[in-house]
C-alpha cells in the first residue's frame, strides 16, 4: 500500500532556516568569533596540502531554495578530499539501491582513523563504510565503466551535478597525492583480497585520488550539501541528482561516520550529519533545510578542521538545526 501524499510529508524533516538577516548576522558572528583561533596543524602527508594558507577561513550557508550566505574566503577553491566520499556513495547507492550498496560497502562506523587498515581486518566480511578510505575506494570501484578514464568521467560529472557547475581537478594536488599514496594502494589490494573491491585496485585508487583532487569552494560544498538536504534536488539547477531515498541513507552514514573516530563526539555536540576532509573543508547537512560548509586548513589529530568544528557547534544551535533538541512537552 503506498502512503497518501499527506502521510508522506508527515515523515520528512520539517522546519526551515531562520530569516535571511538572522542567518547573515549569525554567519558573520561565527566568522568573527573563530577567526583568531590558532589551534590545529596542516595535513602534511600529502605534500601539496602542507603549502596551504593556515589563516584561510570561509563559511557558506546554503538553503534548499538556492540562497547562499557567505563570509570570508567562501569563494576560495581547495581540493575536496574526503568530502567527495558521501557524494560518490550517493551515486553508487542510487545506482545499486540502498540494500545492495550496504551489503557491498558496509555502513557501520569503524571508530578508527580514516586510513585504517585494521578497521578492514577487524570485520569478517572486509567491509567498513563509504566515508573511510577503504570503503570509499570500494565505492569508487563500483562506478560503472571499462577503464579509469570512463569511471573518472562519471565521477567528475556526478559531483559536478551536485555542485551545479563543472568541477575541475587540481593536477598539482593529484600528482602530489598519487606520488605518496602507497597506503591507499595497499588498502585497495587488501580489499581485493577480501573480494571487496570491484575493479582493478590501481585503477580504483587512481580514480579515487582524482576525485579527492576536485576543486570546490565552500559555496560549492554548501550547494552540494543542500542537494542532499533537499531530497536530491540541486537548488540552483533544479535537477534531481539522486533520489530522496538515497539522500536519507547518505545522511545516515554521514551522521555515524563522517568525522571518523570523532563521529560520536561530533553528533553529541552538533547533532547533524557532517563530513570533513584533510584540506580543511567541512560540510554539515540540515535535512529539509540546507547545508553549512566551512574551509579552514588547520586540523585536529583525527584530520578534522578545528575552526570548522567550532563554527558548527555555534551555528547548529543558533540556526536551530540540531536534530536532537526538543522543547519540554506540555503536560496535560
Ligand atoms: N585523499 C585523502 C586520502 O586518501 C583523503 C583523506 C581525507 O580527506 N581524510 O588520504
Amino acid at each position: 500500500m503506498s502512503p497518501s501524499p499527506n502521510l508522506t510529508t508527515r515523515f520528512v524533516s520539517t522546519g526551515s532556516l531562520p530569516g535571511s538577516d538572522e542567518i547573515r548576522s549569525l554567519v558573520e558572528t561565527a566568522y568573527e568569533n573563530f577567526r583568531e583561533e590558532a589551534g590545529g596543524k596542516l595535513a602534511d602527508y600529502i605534500p601539496a596540502l602542507a603549502q596551504a594558507e593556515p589563516s584561510a577561513f570561509g563559511i557558506c550557508v546554503a538553503n534548499t531554495h538556492g540562497d547562499a550566505f557567505m563570509v570570508g574566503d567562501a569563494a576560495q577553491l581547495f581540493s575536496i578530499q574526503s568530502v567527495s566520499k558521501p557524494f560518490v556513495f550517493a551515486l553508487i547507492c542510487d545506482a545499486l539501491g540502498p540494500a545492495e550498496a550496504a551489503a557491498r560497502l558496509g555502513v557501520d562506523a569503524t571508530g578508527l582513523p580514516f586510513n585504517s587498515i585494521m578497521a578492514m581486518e577487524l570485520r569478517a566480511d572486509g567491509t567498513s563504510n563509504p566515508l573511510v578510505n577503504a570503503g570509499a575506494i570500494a565505492a569508487t570501484s563500483l562506478v560503472p565503466g571499462t577503464g579509469a578514464e570512463d569511471r573518472w568521467h562519471l565521477v567528475r560529472q556526478g559531483l559536478s551535478r551536485f555542485a551545479g557547475r563543472e568541477l575541475e581537478c587540481d593536477e598539482r594536488v593529484y600528482e602530489s597525492e598519487a606520488a605518496t599514496n602507497q597506503r591507499n594502494v595497499g588498502l585497495a589490494h587488501l580489499l581485493r583480497g577480501h573480494d571487496r573491491l570491484y575493479c582493478d585496485p590501481d585503477e580504483a585508487v587512481d580514480v579515487y585520488t582524482r576525485q579527492c583532487s576536485l576543486l570546490v569552494s565552500s559555496r560549492d560544498l554548501a550547494f552540494m550539501g543542500a542537494t542532499l538536504a533537499g531530497g536530491g534536488v540541486q537548488p540552483l539547477t533544479g535537477e534531481q541528482v539522486v533520489s530522496a531515498a538515497t539522500c536519507q541513507r547518505v545522511l545516515a552514514v554521514m551522521a555515524t561516520a563522517g568525522l571518523y573516530e570523532r563521529s560520536g563526539t561530533w553528533l553529541y555536540d552538533v547533532g547533524l550529519p557532517g563530513k570533513s576532509g584533510v584540506s580543511g573543508g567541512m560540510l554539515t547537512i540540515a535535512p529539509g533545510k540546507g547545508a553549512v560548509a566551512t574551509f579552514s586548513p588547520p586540523l585536529d589529530a583525527a584530520g578534522n578542521s578545528v575552526r570548522g568544528q567550532l563554527v558548527m557547534r555555534f551555528l547548529s544551535e543558533r540556526l536551530g538545526l540540531n536534530l536532537f533538541i526538543s522543547a519540554p512537552a506540555a503536560h496535560q
